[in-house]
């Protein structure tokens, strides 16, 4: 897991680092030479009118050591070549060009005009400035499928969530995942095998489905999908079963007959939940699939696997605000207990 995001994480850090050694830079000048150099990172220099107590703490700072004697105001100049390095970087890890752009503006606009009175200030306020950055894109609202799954075991109509998303994604290992977080949490769910288009995926499905010990509702190869998961849905009501997980047969965004067939398990089972699962390391690929899902049939929220392996971090930051959809999810290894909530709380602290 040390490998999660290292790269948007290591950007995010560079950036920092790099705004405060072009202050530091400019402090030295101060202590050192009594003539001024032209004052290339500030656009002003003012009198502190009221020196704070912490600056009156110590004959080091009094020196000017670790405080500035004047007081500055950071620039547009001062971090323009940095913002602009740290798009270009955001871009290589496969951030969205929106997300990056409406980053690189929020920092821009918050740190402009920004008064530092020491060093240390710059830092504080160029991380500050990333976080709200990166909190303003995850702050999409999200969907809280365990409150869900307390309603529907008050109600007696089962919480249905149908997956939707390309093939090797991890869409079937993921829903084995689902059905055990959702066991975990004292439910007992039951998988629709609503994938009765490719060879092999009723025994795939069905495979992980006797692993963790559900029960697994399925017809025939290429049976109508629509009656696996409408056969499911009423397994579930007779047996008081909370949950039913609808996979679907993994399909191209292009292909025109089975987003048809999807649609068409939509109308007749009317899930609560359409969960795009995606591939995290597929970056802007993942985004891109995800958008067309949401246009053909709607999607509610996102789980993208295989985070554990992902470097870049692109897609995760990207996704739900490309699309206004919550993460709900995150698959963060091969077992089916290697699945976590998605809190964006959690990817910022991870981040900055
Ligand atoms: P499907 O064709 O989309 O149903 O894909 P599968 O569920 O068969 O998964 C494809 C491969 O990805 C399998 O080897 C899974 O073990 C692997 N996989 C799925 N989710 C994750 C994950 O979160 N992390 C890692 N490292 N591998 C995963």
């Amino acid at each position: 897991m040390d490998i999660l995001f290292e790269s948007l994480k290591k950007k995010f850090s560079g950036t920092v680092e790099k705004i405060s050694d072009k202050f530091q830079g400019d402090e030295k000048t101060e202590d050192t030479a009594e003539t001024k150099k032209e004052p290339e990172a500030f656009e002003k220099l003012e009198e502190i009118e009221e020196p704070s107590e912490e600056e009156k703490e110590t004959e080091e700072e009094k020196s000017g050591i670790f405080s500035f004697i004047t007081q500055k105001t950071i620039s547009e100049k001062d971090i323009d070549d940095i913002i602009f390095e740290l798009e270009m970087s955001l871009l290589e890890s496969d951030v969205a060009l929106e997300v990056a752009e409406k980053i690189i503006n929020s920092v821009k606009e918050d740190l402009v005009g920004k008064k530092i009175k020491r060093r240390s200030d710059v830092a504080e306020f160029t991380r500050e400035s990333l976080r709200k950055a990166v909190s303003e894109i995850l702050g999409v609202e999200t969907q809280d499928l365990k409150e869900m799954a307390k309603n529907a075991g008050k109600t007696g109509e089962p919480l249905k969530i149908m997956f939707v998303g390309i093939n090797g994604t991890g869409k079937t290992t993921t829903i084995a995942k689902i059905a055990t977080f959702f066991m975990n949490e004292g439910y007992t769910p039951v998988i629709a095998a609503s994938d009765t288009f490719r060879a092999g995926a009723i025994e795939q499905i069905g495979h992980h489905a006797e692993n963790i010990g559900v029960k697994l509702i399925k017809h025939k190869k290429g049976a109508d999908p629509a009656a696996v998961a409408y056969d499911a849905v009423e397994h579930a009501k007779a047996k008081g079963k909370e949950i039913v997980l609808i996979d679907t047969a993994g399909r191209m965004q292009t292909n025109v007959n089975l987003m048809d067939e999807m649609k068409k398990i939509k109308r007749v089972v009317k899930p609560d939940v359409i969960v795009y699962v995606g591939d995290s390391l597929t970056g802007n690929d993942a985004v891109e699939q995800a958008s067309k899902f949401d246009e053909a049939v709607g999607i509610d929220g996102i789980i993208l696997t295989k985070a554990d392996a992902d470097a870049k971090g692109g897609a995760a930051l990207s996704i739900g605000y490309v699309i206004n959809k919550p993460i709900l999810f995150l698959g963060v290894g091969q077992s089916y207990e290697d699945i976590m909530e998605f809190r964006p709380e959690w990817m910022i602290d991870q981040l900055i």
